[in-house]
């Protein structure tokens, strides 16, 4: 606002001057109009240096800067007293009035290095400054930029002054017109507002304040919905006499000036909450709770945690999250796994190992699971669960899917995997991938590119609670199946997993979880679920798969039992294609059967 008064002041005398010095090049004597003509040319350069300092700002806090403030007004101050020391020539003709000369020239080349530190300034230090003021404040340059190339080859057309004008009233209305930090439908705080607030507050080094934001699922920008968040923030207005204001989107932001506040706040907001509003429900609130500024160090930090976490929290079942130093800390590990990811898709950096598995009636090897994993930078191997739960929540799982479905393909293509006895490969799919509508077609599409029989296919699900579009998951299902793909049903016996999964889905295979392998023998009930459901399971005509056997013993009782195919380290790990194929020609030629 300080600067921002200074600068309207310089204008007003700049626009004044120059207004004064063409009436002086009219009726007054020359050497009087050349007086007046170096004033305005001296508020040209003051106008300039006070853009570059509302410009700085943001990026530098200059009120603690002093000596830097002073070095910089001297300069100017020196810069803007030479026009009086430079020769300036008068031309005045029928319509043409102006000043020229060395003064002149001067100026135009002092000036325009202001404005374009402002620019530089604004494109570089972009991230730092309210995005707001970063915007109007290009758009005042490149007006103030564009009067003066037009005056520069219509030396008639004075423009300058009048677009330095122009430029500061339309920053008065994108930005500092008090009266615009309001939202005009909700009388809270614009998000603007939030933006010069959170700098403020991180300016005075006060960090033992606290917010809550209230973010819905996608509400459309309706009047009823206007309505709604009319009563939600007028309730907050009164219920926490805090500051309210605007977030992204939809979202309300409540701060508090301290910092055990808004956990006490957080329960009486829920509670209101569910107890309805007069019109439109507000759809699926998600509180988030920022306990304490303490863990980010710029406004910035504060945006991109608030804005990642409401993208998270929207999609999950919880209504509750905290952003604190561990959650900050989790989003620093996400984010450069994110860049991970995304640098190994666009490398081609994914691999697939394949895990043989043993047919127990057929005392062969039969098929494999394809596992994908990650080859980092330097060569080292990165393991999918350190990546695949962050791709599934960063939106990049369908990528990685549809590269594992590729280099299986590949693999089924490149090498005659029937002739070593093996019928197909497993690959696992995730939820998200499941709810594509697209997926049925994408993996077609890339079996015929490739020249593949879709029986050579099983692809692997698991049931979910996060499935919320089973519709479409069947879809998928019994499209591929008509072209001849089979399916399992993953880790079952893990926590998720409930009975009438396996009567609804059309699988052809379940697969036992590890630990339900484990458990069986170690444990008298969990040997009789095991064989129970092993019993159930056939008996519906499916197959089973026991995972996670490791040693002799374990396969000769599942074996007994009558378990069809095995899968664990007693036979190998996953291994590379190469070392995989050769393990399975070596193993199922040989007469000694394991
Ligand atoms: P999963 O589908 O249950 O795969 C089996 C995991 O158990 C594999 O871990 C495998 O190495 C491991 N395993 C197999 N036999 C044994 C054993 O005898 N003992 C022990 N301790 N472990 C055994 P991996 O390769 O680290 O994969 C972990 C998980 O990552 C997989 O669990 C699967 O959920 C996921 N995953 C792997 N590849 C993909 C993929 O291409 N797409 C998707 N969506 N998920 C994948
Ligand atoms: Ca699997
Ligand atoms: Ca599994």
């Amino acid at each position: 606002m300080w600067i921002y008064r200074q600068l309207v002041l310089v204008t007003t005398l700049c626009v004044l001057s120059d207004i004064c010095s063409v009436d002086a090049i009219i009726y007054a004597q020359p050497s009087e109009a050349s007086i007046f003509c170096r004033v305005y040319l001296f508020f040209v350069i003051w106008t300039s240096y006070l853009s570059f300092n509302y410009v700085c700002y943001d990026i530098v806090n200059l009120r603690n800067k002093k000596r830097l403030r002073h070095i910089f007004f001297l300069i100017t101050l020196i810069l803007s007293v030479i026009p009086f020391m430079l020769p300036i020539s008068i031309m005045n003709e029928k319509n043409e009035v102006y000043s020229y000369g060395p003064a002149v020239s001067y100026t135009f080349i002092v000036a325009p290095i202001y404005i374009i530190g402002c620019i530089v300034m604004i494109l570089f230090f972009n991230k730092l400054m309210n995005p707001y003021r970063s915007q109007a404040a290009m758009l005042w340059m490149i007006l103030e930029t564009t009067g003066a190339m037009i005056q520069l080859f219509n030396r008639e057309l004075l423009l300058v002054s009048f677009s330095m004008a122009l430029g500061i009233t339309i920053l008065f209305a994108k930005m500092e017109n008090p009266d615009s930090g309001l939202d005009r439908n909700l009388g809270i705080y614009r998000i603007q507002m939030l933006y010069e607030y959170l700098k403020q507050l991180f300016y005075s080094k006060k960090h033992d304040c606290s917010f809550i934001i209230i973010t819905g699922e996608d509400t459309e920008k309706s009047i009823s919905s206007e309505n709604l968040l009319l009563e939600i923030s007028n309730y907050l207005k009164k219920q926490t006499s805090d500051k309210v204001f605007r977030g992204i989107g939809n979202d309300l932001v409540v701060a508090f000036s301290d910092d055990g506040t808004s956990d006490r706040q957080l329960i009486q907001i829920k509670k209101r909450f569910e107890a309805g509003w007069s019109g439109n429900q507000f759809p699926h609130p998600h509180f988030i709770s920022i306990p304490s500024l303490k863990p980010f160090h710029n406004v910035s930090e504060f945006f991109t945690a608030y804005r990642y976490y409401s993208n998270i929290v929207s999609d999950s079942h919880e209504d509750f999250f905290v952003i604190d130093n561990d959650a900050i800390n989790n989003m620093e590990k996400f984010r450069s796994m994110q860049n991970e990811i995304k640098a190994a898709l666009k490398d081609d950096r994914l691999e697939i190992f394949l895990q043989p598995i043993y047919s127990v009636k057929e005392h062969k090897f039969v098929s494999a699971e394809a596992l994908v994993r990650m080859r980092s930078d330097d060569g080292s191997i990165i393991m999918p669960n350190r990546f695949i739960p962050i791709a599934e929540s960063l939106g990049q799982i369908e990528q990685i899917g549809e590269r594992v479905f590729e280099l299986v393909c590949k693999l089924i293509h490149d090498h005659d995997i029937d002739s070593i006895g093996l019928q197909y490969i497993e690959i696992n799919l995730s939820v998200v991938q499941c709810e594509n509508t697209e997926l049925a077609a994408k993996f077609l599409k890339i079996m015929h590119k490739y020249g593949i029989d879709a029986k050579k296919i099983n692809l692997e699900i698991t049931e979910s609670g996060a499935i919320k579009q089973k519709d479409i998951l069947l879809e998928n299902m019994e499209y591929l199946r008509k072209f001849g793909c089979t399916f399992s049903l993953d880790d079952f016996g893990t926590g998720e997993s409930n009975l009438n999964y396996i009567v609804n889905m059309p699988v052809d295979l379940v697969k036992f979880d590890r630990t339900m392998v484990n458990a069986y023998f170690n444990n008298e009930k969990a040997k009789i679920m095991l064989e129970s459901v092993t019993e159930m399971i056939k008996r519906m005509g499916m197959h089973i798969v026991a995972e996670g056997v490791e040693e002799k013993h374990q396969l000769e009782q599942l074996s007994k039992l009558g378990i069809d195919f095995i899968q664990g380290y007693y036979f190998s790990k996953p291994i590379p294609v190469s070392e995989f194929l050769d393990f399975v020609r070596r193993n199922n030629s040989s007469t000694s059967k394991l």
